[in-house]
């Protein structure tokens, strides 16, 4: 069963046609990635997902539910995480700070949830006091998954996690976000790094010119098995 579908989007900018018909399926226990190249219409996929994009036509369904006219902190609010290209921790917060916004956004709002979510990513010892300011790349990654899953997500959309990430920062998200999968969270990642899409993804669709144009397991579709 998918938790979040999108069915038949298109979506405009003025004329020009960025999505022409994104039929996508996003499934609990899966990490389901998209590809492409630039311009191919992934981040504009992403931003329909989220609530920060309205498609000039057809649908995004939560449980089989029509969202498609919910806004993002609505989203949010059902357990539609997300996290961001660009960085988007709050500076002046501490690490625990941060993430406690997650939880207060999201579904939960527990305390419980936020100390799981500072122990899942490596949070939990003394950075958690630190002001998010000046922290590494890595670590602001870290914090932000960690705010997005503390809201205890059914579905997390990940823009680009991998961003400005080393290879061993890459290996350990790999393995957090397949744990988080194991567990039965839906995962959506649009990636530009193949490695941790062919390491981690279940599904992948490769997106070009606003269309899917080809999906499946990743050492299919991107020719490494
Ligand atoms: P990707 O994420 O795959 O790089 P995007 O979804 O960002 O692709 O962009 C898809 C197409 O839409 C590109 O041709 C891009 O130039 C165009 N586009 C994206 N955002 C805007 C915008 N705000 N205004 C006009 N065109 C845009
Ligand atoms: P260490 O030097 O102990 O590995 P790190 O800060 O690199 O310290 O990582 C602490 C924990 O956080 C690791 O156990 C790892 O599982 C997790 N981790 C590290 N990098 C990431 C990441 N980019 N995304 C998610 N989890 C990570």
């Amino acid at each position: 069963p998918s938790v979040l579908t999108a069915r038949g989007l298109h979506a405009r900018y003025g004329g020009f046609a960025a999505l022409g018909g994104v039929d996508l399926e996003v499934r609990p226990g899966r990490v389901t990635a998209v590809v492409g190249p630039n311009g191919a219409g992934k981040s504009t996929l992403f931003h329909c997902l989220a609530g920060t994009l309205r498609p000039a036509r057809g649908k995004v369904l939560f449980d089989g539910r029509d969202i498609t006219r919910l806004p993002a902190h609505a989203r949010t609010r059902l357990g539609i995480a997300r996290t961001f290209q660009q960085l988007a921790v709050f500076p002046s917060l501490t690490v625990e700070e941060n993430v406690r916004v997650g939880a207060e956004q999201g579904r939960g709002g527990a305390e419980e949830a936020v100390e799981r979510a500072l122990a899942l990513f490596g949070l939990d010892g003394t950075v958690r006091a630190r002001p998010a300011a000046g922290l590494p790349t890595g670590t602001l990654r870290r914090v932000e998954l960690a705010r997005a899953f503390a809201g205890d997500p059914r579905v997390l959309l990940l823009d680009e996690p991998a961003a400005g990430l080393d290879t061993a920062e890459v290996s350990a998200l790999a393995r957090v976000l397949g744990a988080l999968a194991a567990d039965g969270t839906a995962l959506l990642v649009v990636e530009h790094d193949l490695d941790l899409v062919a390491d981690l993804a279940d599904v992948v669709h490769v997106m070009a010119a606003g269309r899917i144009v080809a999906s499946g397991p990743p050492g299919r579709v991107l020719g490494t098995s």
